[in-house]
């Protein structure tokens, strides 16, 4: 079938830890015949403008999106927010707190990394993050790879900087159930990121059961039995299910860090879903807002 009839609904830019800008990510999509694209950069929707413009021009649908951190039983949890009103002001306070807390994260790791004897400094993670977006644990690993240190990204986390490593730092953070809370608040549409990869089924559970607005159940770290999984339970709970391929760049060895640009995607009929859903939302979103004046 032709990629025209599909969404990547889960892609990072410079914006936040992704290789590649808002609008080349727009134009590689175009490029690969998809019939829309993604934004959703951890923690900021900085990328969001930019890509807008482009999926504009390339005449592509474009999904802007977020993919907020959070933590729940010790671990990372991430969010997936669609549609969100940027220009809501409580919104973006919320989401610099968590930039706050991103930073204080990297200075710790830093920290952590020149306890055991590796020579870090912050400067040297910004210098290769280049200077678009919040830098993030990709940065740190590309330094250590620079230094010798490890060969690859996939062991600079596996060794140091993933959960289990040795200068892993768990930062502190909001529930998933607050960020769906944020999401929906911002006018937007929550979805509870990759499940497959939190190795934690009871919590999975208990998370859709908390009921977002969708599940992630087609992602690049997923197999076949997950998949199969997430649908029965999206069913289960009355989800939307999206799907997307968490692309951030190539690594050294040309491989993708979790999965291709386009690798894995939705028919285009999720993103009406999610439009639809949005719409809704936009409509007591505003209701709100007179009734507070
Ligand atoms: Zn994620
Ligand atoms: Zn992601």
């Amino acid at each position: 079938m032709a990629l025209s009839q599909y969404i990547d609904m889960h892609v990072h830019t410079t914006a936040s830890d992704g290789q590649y800008k808002p609008e080349q990510i727009v134009a590689m999509a175009a490029k690969l015949g998809l019939g829309g694209v993604a934004v959703t950069d951890h923690d900021t929707t900085a990328g969001i403008a930019e890509a807008r413009a482009a999926a504009i021009k390339h005449n592509i649908r474009f999904l802007p999106g977020i993919e907020i951190s959070t933590v729940a039983d010790g671990l990372d949890i991430h969010v997936l927010g669609y549609f969100t009103r940027n220009d809501d002001e409580k919104w973006q306070q919320r989401l610099g707190k968590l930039g706050a807390t991103r930073e204080a994260r990297n200075e710790l790791l830093i920290n952590k990394l020149n306890e055991l004897g590796i020579s870090v400094t912050l400067d040297e993670v910004v210098a290769v993050s280049g200077d678009q977006g919040s830098i993030g644990r990709p940065h740190v690993a590309e330094v250590l790879i620079a230094k010798g240190i490890v060969e690859t990204k996939q062991q600079a986390f596996d060794e140091y900087l993933g959960e289990g490593g040795k200068a892993f730092v768990q930062p502190r953070r909001i529930h998933p159930t607050e960020a769906f809370q944020w999401i929906r608040d911002a006018g937007g549409v929550c979805v509870l990121a990759h499940p497959g990869i939190y190795h934690n089924e009871t919590l999975v559970e208990q998370l859709l059961a908390a009921k977002p607005d969708g599940v992630e159940v087609m992602h690049s770290d997923h197999t076949p039995e997950q998949i199969t999984r997430y649908i029965e339970l999206a069913d289960r709970f009355g989800l939307i299910k999206t799907a997307g391929s968490d692309f951030h760049g190539a690594s050294d060895d040309g491989s993708s860090f979790h999965g291709g640009l386009g690798s894995v995607t939705a028919d285009l009929s999720v993103y009406d879903q999610l439009v639809a859903l949005h719409q809704q939302r936009a409509v007591s979103f505003k209701k709100k807002s007179t009734d507070e004046e």
